[in-house]
């Protein structure tokens, strides 16, 4: 072994304790995948040194066959992987594999609940990398030298998994990467060329560089030291790059062993969609839905977009340029043939060839999740749950493909259990009532808030159909969504309610009427409310509850104006319209007040029950109070 100076001991950054501590214990049912993670690393090297290699050929060294090595040592119990990437320097060494650098790292690991069987699909979600190397070894050397330094600059990195690792410099005349594992006592069993030669085919046949095994065993191959030149190799795995062979020849689980890869995911993909794009623009792309979110997906600097190639060769990770936003959970590559391989990411942002892909692409997605909710309506309820916030940012974002979008929507409604987010536009439309022509929804903080809310009333009473729309994001959704299939979207606590055909034309005679016969109620009910209200009517949306309070047509939501104030800013003024249900006990009892100011009070508290039932705070709580109690003693005198 070479000599090393400048030995130093460095503690790991506290969340790679965790963990490794975690991935130790949690891990043991897949011990195996922790080759497909050196692997998948050793590629990933081996990408980076060539795309250099593109501007600085000179860090090619001679030596331009890139490849992976994968040696074992019975005796000495050791695996050893070895690729000549790009390697790294003794700084890269040291953060890379010392610290996380994912960002929200130090969020996630709060997350962990210290129940193994829990957490373990949460690491699962986070990726291993690297590490997993300690699910197996009780000791990994890691020895690398970076392209382009001289010998004399290599590192070795050494570490038992514990609080700390070490490094030290040392010579190393070939480029790249050498990790040797060295087996836990119990793990022999990885040090044989059958079990290793399964495990690359099962996992890593879809590298496209070459992984090679030794013919022979290489018993006298001592740890840490390169292997003797007579050593014959042969490859084990088809190497070349998946997305460019023909789809009918890819299996299904090649095709989800790459997302593991591309995706750092533990679990299988819900979805892919494989093309080749010949004509004007030439291009192959392999676009996958993950099973399940990041941790870090509502994250703003969190890494998203498609890995790029250029005729094959790697150019960038996360080019964000090929899917808009509200699609940032698809995972995948692009290999374009009309790109140059120095397009940088600003370049990217203003080349017209990126727009008419993205387009293209975007189609592509929004292709693949309507088959998905089409053939598969169990994994799209998956889908929903964890994208689906952020598939609501669509129509916004995407006016070309709103109504396509609109369509991949998923609402709870008066006929879902629980608030269960399973409805569709298509469905709903499908399923209105006769003479319906209008798409119902209310929007509110919670499903238990609207799903009795009094704007439900009359729906219910004449069996329509309403979305009920609780998420954050909901009442700004339905700013940009105004139909769809033909359809308009009415807000039932907006305005004044018509019914159109769902009201007979008796139903409307009758309602003219009482309008006529309660103008003196009206009259009474505006002076005693004074500025509060914008109007007083009558209302035809109430079946049970005496009054409620309905929003100006133009009116900001309840739900957008308590999102402004939270956010510190100022909320446009608005007035609500009061509605009263002219057959209720209490109104009746309110026409026939003759006390003046016994009426006020009465209005005032259906006023502010009325803002109650609707989610909204009151604005002098005290107030309602104090009249309340007043009315409780009358009763009781
Ligand atoms: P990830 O691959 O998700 O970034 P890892 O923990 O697997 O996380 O690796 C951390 C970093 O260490 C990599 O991003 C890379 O910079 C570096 N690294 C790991 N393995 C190699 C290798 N074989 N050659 C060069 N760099 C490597």
């Amino acid at each position: 072994m070479s000599v090393e100076t400048q030995k130093e001991t460095l503690g790991f950054q506290t969340e790679v304790k965790q963990l490794l501590h975690l991935m130790i214990h949690s891990l043991y049912s897949n011990k195996e995948i922790f080759l497909r993670e050196l692997i998948s690393n050793a590629s990933d090297a081996t990408d980076k040194l060539r795309f250099e290699a593109l501007a600085k050929p000179e860090l090619l060294e001679g030596g331009a066959e890139l490849k992976i090595r994968v040696s074992f040592d019975k005796e000495a119990r050791t695996v050893t992987l070895e690729d000549n990437g790009i390697g790294m320097n003794r700084e890269e060494a040291v953060t890379h594999l010392g610290t996380i650098a994912k960002s929200g790292t130090a969020d996630f690991m709060k997350h962990l609940s210290g129940d193994q069987k829990k957490d373990s699909h949460l690491i699962g979600q986070f990726g291993v990398g690297f590490y997993s190397a300690f699910i197996v070894a009780d000791r990994v050397d890691v020895f690398s030298r970076r392209a382009g330094l001289p010998a004399s600059e290599g590192v070795h990195w050494e570490s038992h998994g514990e609080g700390e690792f070490s490094v030290a410099s040392i010579d190393k005349p070939e480029r790249g990467t050498r990790v040797v594992l060295h087996l836990k006592a119990a793990e022999d069993e990885f040090a044989d060329g059958w079990r290793l030669r399964n495990i690359i085919k099962k996992y890593s046949d879809h590298i496209a560089l070459p992984i090679e095994l030794p013919k022979e065993p290489l018993s006298s191959l001592e740890s840490g030291e390169d292997a003797p030149a007579a050593v014959e190799w042969e490859t084990v795995n088809r190497a070349s790059a998946l997305w460019t062979r023909p789809r009918t020849e890819i299996k299904d689980e090649e095709y989800q062993e790459f997302y593991k890869h591309i995706g750092h995911d533990f679990e299988n993909p819900l979805s892919w969609s494989h093309n080749k794009v010949e004509g004007k623009l030439e291009y192959s792309s392999l676009l996958y839905v993950p099973g399940r979110a990041p941790f870090d997906l509502y994250q703003r600097e969190a890494p998203r977009g498609l890995k790029l190639y250029v005729q094959r060769v790697f150019v960038m990770d996360q080019a964000e340029s090929f899917l808009p936003l509200y699609l940032r959970f698809i995972k995948g590559v692009v290999d374009s043939n009309d790109l140059s391989l120095n397009v940088s990411r600003e370049i990217l942002q203003k080349d017209p060839i990126i727009d008419s892909m993205k387009s293209a692409l975007t189609k592509r997605v929004l292709d693949m999740l309507e088959k998905l909710a089409k053939n598969e309506p169990e994994q799209y309820k998956g889908f929903w749950k964890n994208f689906g916030q952020v598939l609501k940012e669509g129509p916004a974002e995407d006016f070309a493909n709103k109504e396509k979008i609109a369509g991949l929507l998923r609402f709870a409604s008066t006929r879902t259990e629980d608030g269960e987010q399973s409805v569709g536009l298509a469905e709903y439309i499908a399923r209105m009532a006769e003479g319906q022509d209008k798409v119902y929804y209310l929007t509110g903080e919670s499903y238990a808030q609207v799903k009795n809310s009094p704007h439900l009333e009359v729906f219910r009473k004449k069996g329509i159909e309403v979305l009920l729309l609780t998420d954050r994001i909901d009442e700004w959704l339905m700013s940009y969504l105004t139909e769809f299939d033909g359809k308009h979207f009415v807000d039932v606590a907006r305005g004044d309610l018509d019914l159109g055909k769902l009201d007979s034309e008796e139903d409307k005679k009758a309602q003219e009427e009482v309008a006529k016969a309660k103008e003196g109620l009206v009259e009474r009910l505006k002076n005693a409310l004074g500025e509060q209200v914008a109007e007083v009517r009558v209302s035809h949306r109430l079946t049970d509850s005496p009054a409620i309070l309905a929003i100006g047509e133009q009116d900001l939501g309840l739900q957008m104006r308590q999102i402004l104030e939270a956010s510190g800013q100022k909320v446009p003024d608005s007035k609500p319209i009061f509605e009263f249900n002219p057959g209720h006990p209490l109104i009746e009892k309110l026409d026939a007040e003759a006390d003046e100011e016994r009426f006020a009070d009465l209005s005032h508290i259906l006023f502010d029950q009325a803002a109650l039932a609707a989610g909204d705070n009151l604005k002098d709580p005290a107030a309602y109070v104090q009249r309340l109690n007043k009315l409780l003693v009358e009763l009781s005198a």
